[in-house]
């Protein structure tokens, strides 16, 4: 997610692909607090027919003299070059920070993911929040073994939503510790047999773990527990 991919180059007398001039423009704008007065830039995958009066361009030179500290910015981003890694750099950096800030949970998750299935989406309590960090943590490692992304089916419960779908009292959907699961293009007896697999060779968190038929419940309370059909 946080770097970025080009095929060619992109900017002046580069081969400004759409995707990859997309794929800069994308970039830099989350990185616009590092090149002041740069005003978002419209993801269009163009740069006009002027290239070198287009915004891309200008912001793509501001990044280099401000940031790579380049003498003469010459607005092309090289696959590979010194522009293109400073740029994923930053990006990583600002992924960090923003992870930091709990602006998002994580890499692969958002914290809307986790809030509950009621009415009004409660979001995760802030006692809880380090929970769903732990959790997603662990499923972040599922996520990178399966190469598929992961549905929350749901995540944090209220106690209200927890008797009304008919949640055991002592759930550890309550408080944040649980998550029930599901992988387009895999069954659930296959995403509960990775799990099984990260836990045994010690890559997440031992649990409760369960097998439902559209769905795996996986929570991290920390001694195992295993249910449902085999
Ligand atoms: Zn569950």
């Amino acid at each position: 997610m946080s770097s970025m991919r080009i095929t060619q180059a992109v900017g002046l007398g580069g081969v400004n692909n759409n995707n990859d001039v997309k794929a800069v423009q994308t970039a830099l704008n989350k990185l616009l607090k590092l090149i002041p007065s740069t005003k978002i830039l419209t993801v269009d995958g163009r740069l006009g027919s002027r290239p070198e009066n287009s915004k891309t361009v200008a912001a793509i030179k501001l990044f280099q003299s401000k940031v790579v500290g380049m003498i003469r910015a010459d607005g092309k981003v090289d696959v590979n070059g010194r522009s293109h890694r400073k740029i994923n750099e930053k990006l990583t950096d600002f992924e960090k920070l923003q992870v930091a800030q709990n602006m998002v949970l994580s890499k692969y998750f958002k914290w809307s993911e986790f809030a509950c299935h009621d009415s009004s989406k409660t979001p995760v309590p802030n006692e809880y929040k380090n929970n769903v960090k732990i959790l997603a943590e662990q499923l972040s490692v599922l996520r990178e073994k399966i190469a598929k992304p992961i549905h929350i089916n749901c995540g944090y419960r209220t106690p209200e939503h927890n008797s009304k779908v008919g949640g055991v009292s002592s759930s550890c959907h309550l408080t944040a510790k649980a998550a029930d699961i599901s992988v387009k293009g895999m069954t659930p007896k296959e995403v509960h047999k990775a799990i099984l697999d990260l836990i045994s060779e010690g890559k997440i968190r031992e649990g409760g773990l369960g097998l439902y038929n559209t769905f795996v419940h996986y929570d991290i309370r920390g001694t195992a527990a295993r249910w449902g059909n085999k």
